[in-house]
């Protein structure tokens, strides 16, 4: 076995991080963890680039579609939240823009994407289901991307249907949220029924095993230390909803 500690920096670090108007972002991406996609001017966390890049590589994608908005800072979201109010009013606003500190593009894990056409649409980029946008969707599963904001589900993300807005939950949370029919706020509710104690949610996802559970931890409770097999690859990811899912490669 070996031991890890959970630490209450953990809490706001990782793949599964929630963000919405009752999970405000706790505190700002370190600059360090954020790169350029492409080169360009979107930000993302390094991660969430790196495999988003391979995915754009592997389809060709390069020319076809637009990164419009990845990472934002605290700023930059208060003056989109501003200058949408001004243009677009409030009830447009309070569908499509997050508040600041409510928007997940504040993580780093989240972009727009366009097709690559005019006119360019900010704040509702264009990207439709079919061609090379569906075959986007088709294949973004098996990178750890999901689409964020489905319709039907409005009423618990508190976001209006967003077919342009794509987020990186990692394997084998994309596609087991896929199966499921889950959006973020569902997926995290379901994973905190397997809580360290057990029984662990074990999965088969694309031919391998997971085990997956959920480590409940506050602000307030300083670190948990787990023991864990210690041949078994893992991931920690902290929620913003009160704890952490350990994942292991089984
Ligand atoms: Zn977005």
């Amino acid at each position: 076995m070996k031991t890890i500690t959970l630490t209450r920096q953990a809490l706001n670090r990782g793949s599964l991080l929630l963000v919405n108007a009752s999970h405000p972002l706790p505190e700002s991406v370190a600059p360090e963890r954020l790169t350029p996609f492409f080169g360009s001017g979107v930000l993302l966390e390094r991660r969430t680039s790196l495999v988003l890049e391979n995915l754009f590589e592997t389809l060709g994608l390069g020319a076809s579609l637009i990164p419009v908005s990845g990472y934002r800072t605290l700023n930059e979201q208060k003056q989109i939240y501003a200058s949408s109010l001004a243009e677009n009013g409030e009830e447009f606003t309070r569908k499509y823009v997050a508040l600041p500190d409510c928007s997940e593009h504040q993580t780093g894990l989240a972009i727009d994407l366009a097709l690559n056409q005019e006119p360019l649409d900010f704040i509702r980029p264009y990207f439709p289901r079919d061609g090379i946008c569906g075959r986007f969707r088709e294949k973004m599963i098996s990178y750890g991307f999901v689409e964020r904001y489905p319709e039907g589900k409005e009423d618990i993300t508190g976001i209006a249907a967003e077919p342009w807005h794509f987020r990186y939950v990692g394997l084998p949370h994309a596609a087991i949220m896929m199966l499921r029919g889950y959006c973020l706020e569902e997926y995290i509710d379901y994973l905190s029924l397997f809580p360290a104690e057990g029984p662990h949610l074990e999965i088969s996802v694309q031919n391998k095993n997971f085990e997956i559970f959920y480590q409940k931890l506050s602000e307030t409770d300083g670190s948990v230390t787990l023991e864990l097999p210690s041949s078994l690859p893992f991931q920690a990811s902290g929620t913003n909803a009160g704890g952490c899912v350990v994942t292991l490669w089984r």
